[in-house]
C-alpha cells in the first residue's frame, strides 16, 4: 500500500501562491485600512475587500474546493485543506479566495443537489462572487443538535411552497441574497429523518424578516434571528428531493465541517507560533519562559495535538475524495481540531499574560472565536456520541475497532 503525504508540484505551487498573495497583497492592504481607521467607514472596507477578491480571482486563487468547469481551481478537498489553512492565517483570507463559510458549504450543496437551472441561477453568482448566501436550519425553540425536531413548515399551494417559521444563527443573513432553508414538509414520514426538505429562498421575498441581531460573545452583526412568514417561493426552488433535507444537511456538513477544521488548523499554527515567539523573548525568575518545563509542556502538547489534527484532517479528506464513508473520521477530526484550537489559543494567551488578555494581540478574539467551534456544526457531545456509536458498531459487527478508527491497515 502506498502512503504518500506529498502534494503534486501544482498543488504545492498553489499553496506558495496563496502565502505570497496573503503576505504581499492582502496583509499590507488590511494594515493600510486599519491605519486609516474608522474615518474611512464600512463602505471603504467593503470596497477594498471586493478589490482584493477581484485580484485573487485574477491570480487564479479562487474557490479551490470547486471544479474547474464551474470556475473553481478543482483542487479537491485534500489540497483545499492546506490552501485554506494557509489563507486563514490572514484575516478575511478564506473569504478573499472565496472558500469561507457558509458560501463554501452552500456551493458544495448546490453542486451536488442543484438542478441545472438552480446551478445557473444560484451557484454561478456565488462562484463569480456577485452573491452571498446563508444556511438556515437552527431554530431557537428546539434543539439544533437534533434536526428531526425542526418546526419551520413548508406547505404546497398550487405551484408554490409557502414557508412559515423562525430560525436563528442564520450566519451572514444580513448580507445574503438567498438562504438554503431546511423546513418540515412531511410530518408523518416513516423515519423522522424524512420529514424535512431543503429550499432556496431569495431573501428579498415578502415575508422574510430579520427579527433581531443576536449579540454574541464575539459581538453582533453575524448570526441574526430571522422569520419566514407566508414566504412564497416557486416549486422549482426545492433543493434536492422531497424529504431529503436531513440528508442534504448531513452531506453538506461533511465537507463543511472539514472546511472549518482546515481553517482552524491555520489558527492553531498561528497561536502556537505566537506562544513560542513570546516564550523565547520573555524573561522571568532567572530564565526565559521557554526554558521552563511547564511552558515547554504547553508547547509540546500543542505540537502533538496539532500534528494529530493535521493527520486526522488529511485522512478524513482522503476518505471524502475516495467516495467512501467518512462520517466517523469527520466527527473525530471536528471534535479533535476544535478542542485543540481551544486549548492552544488558551495556552498562547496564558503565556502572553496581561498582553494576551488585552486586544493588542489577536489572541483574545481568537479565543472567543474558538469557543463556538465546540458548539456549531455538531457540539462536542454529539460528535463523542457518534464516535462511541461507531466504536460499538465496529466491535459488535466485526469484532474489532477498524470502522471506528479510519479503516487503517494497522
Ligand atoms: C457561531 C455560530 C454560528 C452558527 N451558524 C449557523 C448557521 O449558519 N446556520 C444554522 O442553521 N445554524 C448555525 N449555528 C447553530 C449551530 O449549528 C447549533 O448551535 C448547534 O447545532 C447546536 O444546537 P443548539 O444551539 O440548539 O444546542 P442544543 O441542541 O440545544 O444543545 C445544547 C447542548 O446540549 C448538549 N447536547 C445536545 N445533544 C446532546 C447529546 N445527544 N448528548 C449529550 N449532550 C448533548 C451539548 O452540550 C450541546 O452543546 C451556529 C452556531 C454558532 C454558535
Amino acid at each position: 500500500m502506498a502512503i504518500d503525504f506529498t502534494f503534486s508540484p501544482e498543488i504545492e505551487e498553489a499553496r506558495q501562491m496563496t502565502r505570497k498573495f496573503m503576505h504581499g497583497v492582502v496583509r499590507p492592504k488590511l494594515a493600510e485600512l486599519r491605519e486609516a481607521g474608522e474615518s474611512r467607514g464600512r463602505g471603504a472596507w467593503r470596497e477594498a475587500i471586493n478589490e482584493l477578491r477581484q485580484k485573487a480571482r485574477e491570480e487564479g486563487l479562487w474557490a479551490p474546493h470547486m471544479p474547474k468547469e464551474v470556475g473553481g481551481m478543482g483542487l479537491g478537498i485534500t489540497a483545499t485543506a492546506m490552501m485554506s489553512a494557509e489563507a486563514t492565517k490572514t484575516p478575511m483570507g478564506p473569504y478573499i479566495i472565496n472558500c469561507a463559510a457558509p458560501n463554501e458549504g452552500n456551493m458544495h450543496t448546490l453542486l451536488h443537489f442543484g438542478t441545472e437551472e438552480q446551478k445557473e441561477k444560484w451557484l454561478k453568482p456565488l462562484m463569480e462572487g456577485t452573491m452571498q448566501s446563508c444556511f438556515s436550519m437552527t431554530e431557537p425553540d428546539v434543539a439544533g443538535s437534533d434536526p428531526t425536531q425542526i418546526q419551520t413548515q413548508a406547505v404546497e399551494d398550487g405551484d408554490e411552497w409557502v414557508i412559515n417559521g423562525r430560525k436563528w444563527f442564520t450566519s451572514g443573513a444580513q448580507r445574503a441574497d438567498f438562504a438554503i432553508v431546511i423546513a418540515k414538509t412531511d410530518d408523518d414520514a416513516e423515519v423522522a429523518q424524512g420529514r424535512t426538505s431543503a429550499f432556496i429562498v431569495p431573501l428579498d421575498t415578502p415575508g422574510f424578516r430579520i427579527v433581531r441581531d443576536v449579540q454574541t460573545m464575539g459581538g453582533g452583526g453575524g448570526h441574526p434571528e430571522v422569520e419566514y412568514k407566508n414566504v412564497r417561493i416557486p416549486k422549482e426552488n426545492m433543493l434536492g428531493p422531497r424529504g431529503r433535507g436531513h440528508e442534504l444537511g448531513q452531506v453538506r456538513l461533511g465537507p463543511a465541517r472539514l472546511g472549518h477544521c482546515m481553517r482552524w488548523i491555520g489558527q492553531i499554527e498561528m497561536a502556537l507560533e505566537m506562544l513560542i515567539e513570546r516564550a523565547q523573548n520573555r524573561f522571568a525568575h532567572g530564565s526565559l519562559l521557554s526554558e521552563k518545563q511547564s511552558i515547554q509542556w504547553m508547547m509540546a502538547h500543542s505540537t502533538l495535538e496539532l500534528y494529530q489534527a493535521k493527520l486526522m484532517v488529511l485522512h478524513a479528506a482522503y476518505r471524502i475524495e475516495q467516495g467512501v464513508d467518512f462520517r466517523p473520521e469527520v466527527s473525530m477530526a471536528k471534535y479533535h481540531v476544535a478542542n485543540t484550537l481551544w486549548r492552544t489559543v488558551d495556552r498562547a494567551l496564558q503565556v502572553h499574560g496581561a498582553l494576551g488578555y488585552s486586544k493588542d494581540t489577536p489572541l483574545a478574539d481568537m479565543l472567543i472565536n474558538a469557543r463556538w467551534s465546540r458548539i456549531a456544526d455538531g457540539s462536542d457531545e454529539v460528535h463523542l456520541m457518534r464516535i462511541a456509536q461507531f466504536a460499538m458498531r465496529s466491535y459488535n459487527e466485526q469484532g474489532d475497532l477498524s470502522i471506528a478508527t479510519g479503516q487503517l491497515p494497522i
